[in-house]
């Protein structure tokens, strides 16, 4: 796969150098110079997930893995399961949460774990990140027992809930976290010191791990694979699926999906109140406000980074902007839709039920509609027990981890606090 930098286009990488990289020069991210339709898509389609995926991924990376290492990092990587449920006539729900974080991006964060694992020839790899809730914990866990990789998670002492942080705080051995006296903010300030630092950077050989990296968004194309798999043959090509969109990598997947030969009528990406993009789809305007706290508050990011990949697609026309909608959720409705899906027997949290909403506003009369369930409802447990009047039972990883004492020690929001502790610790 050969990447080039959408900032700045002569800086062409490798796949293998844009996992290990991140992120290009000048703040730019990678994204492939073309992609190739696959060949014999109903025959994918019958395959198994884990079948299906390795050829899938060994299309789009190329040549730099052999098909068997990728079949073997795949079988790693994805082995818990996707479903499909039917909530209404004709209106599926694409349950991505059944992994061990109880959130999609255990799908990315995983799959990235097997390339760095894979592309590293006994050099010491470090992991560093700041999370604010759920990506710290699909981290933790996809490179947990990795050889010759640490981990070091930092999140804001006491700002984020009990389930969330014991998700990663509780594993110990190569996963090392830090309760920061400060906000988020100071968590990611704290990231950014480290990487300007070369010292730390050079002796520890930092890796952030964090959303923009490619191979997270080439690991989700795999599951809108299986989504329209698991649909009946006659609903397929004009099937329409809404993404719930914060940083906009997992409706990128979807369209790279699309473009390789996905069958699919309309993509959307519905956000919250942080509506950039859907004002942008209106006026071609970029006037992100400031970041508003939301009950979907994986998605509350006013400069999706991963915008100018999505968008480079559509100017390209390799997919059309008249099949590609964005539309926002306010507060107010994203209660009301989800008793909406309650009426229907269904449980859905904050994220899922905006994902439902972009659906029932753009679809067109007849197709098919896919909504996609990125976190389980027990992991947003407060706000959907409040809105929908019920008490949830907790799935057995979240209360595993419940049970278990919490690891990370406490931190100063002061970089050379830090910058003592993990020299010291893992040099
Ligand atoms: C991260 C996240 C999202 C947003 O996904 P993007 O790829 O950033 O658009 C949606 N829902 C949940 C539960 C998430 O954790």
């Amino acid at each position: 796969m050969q990447l080039h930098n959408l900032k700045d286009s002569s800086q062409q990488v490798s796949f293998v150098e844009a996992v290990k990289t991140g992120l290009g020069r000048n703040q730019g991210v990678f994204f492939p110079e073309s992609l190739t339709p696959l060949t014999d898509v109903d025959a994918l389609l019958d395959m198994d997930f884990v079948t299906r995926s390795s050829k899938i991924l060994s299309h789009l990376i190329g040549d730099e893995l052999p098909a068997d290492t990728v079949a073997h990092m795949v079988k790693n990587a994805f082995n818990f399961p996707v479903k499909l449920v039917e909530v209404a006539e004709n209106t599926y729900c694409l349950e991505l949460f059944h992994g061990p974080t109880l959130a999609f991006k255990d799908f990315g964060a995983r799959f990235m774990a097997e390339c760095l694992a894979q592309f590293n020839q006994g050099d010491k790899v470090t992991i560093l990140t700041a999370t604010s809730g759920d990506t710290g914990a699909a981290v933790a866990h996809a490179f947990y027992n990795k050889p010759n990789i640490d981990v070091v998670i930092l999140y804001p002492k006491g700002k984020i809930s009990l389930a969330q942080q014991k998700l990663f705080t509780t594993l110990g051995g190569n996963i090392h976290c830090y309760a920061v006296e400060g906000s988020f903010d100071d968590c990611q300030e704290l990231v950014k010191n480290a990487f300007l630092d070369e010292e730390v950077k050079s002796t520890l050989g930092l890796n952030s791990a964090n959303s923009i990296n490619i191979s997270r968004l080439v690991a989700q194309v795999c599951y809108y694979f299986e989504a329209i798999a698991q649909l009946p043959k006659a609903k397929r090509a004009t099937a329409h699926i809404s993404v719930p969109s914060g940083n906009f990598g997992n409706v990128c997947a979807a369209m790279i999906g699309a473009v390789i030969g996905l069958p699919v009528g309309k993509l959307s990406a519905t956000t919250n109140q942080n509506d950039t993009v859907p004002r942008f789809m209106l006026d071609k305007n970029w006037t992100p406000n400031a970041t508003l706290e939301s009950l979907s508050n994986a998605m509350d990011v006013s400069k999706p980074n991963n915008w100018p990949r999505v968008q480079s697609m559509l100017d390209n026309n390799w997919f059309s902007y008249d099949n590609f909608y964005s539309t926002s959720v306010n507060e107010q409705d994203t209660q009301t839709v989800m008793k909406n899906i309650q009426q229907t027997g269904y449980v859905a949290e904050p994220h899922t039920a905006i994902a439902y909403q972009g659906l029932v506003e753009n679809r067109a009369p007849g197709a098919a509609g896919i909504f996609l369930a990125t976190a389980h409802p027990a992991k947003f447990k407060d706000s959907v027990e409040g809105i929908l009047n019920i008490e949830l039972a907790m799935p057995k990883p979240l209360a595993d981890a419940l049970a278990k004492p919490c690891l990370a020690n406490d931190i100063n929001a002061d970089y050379d606090a830090l910058r003592t502790e993990i020299l010291k610790k893992l040099s």
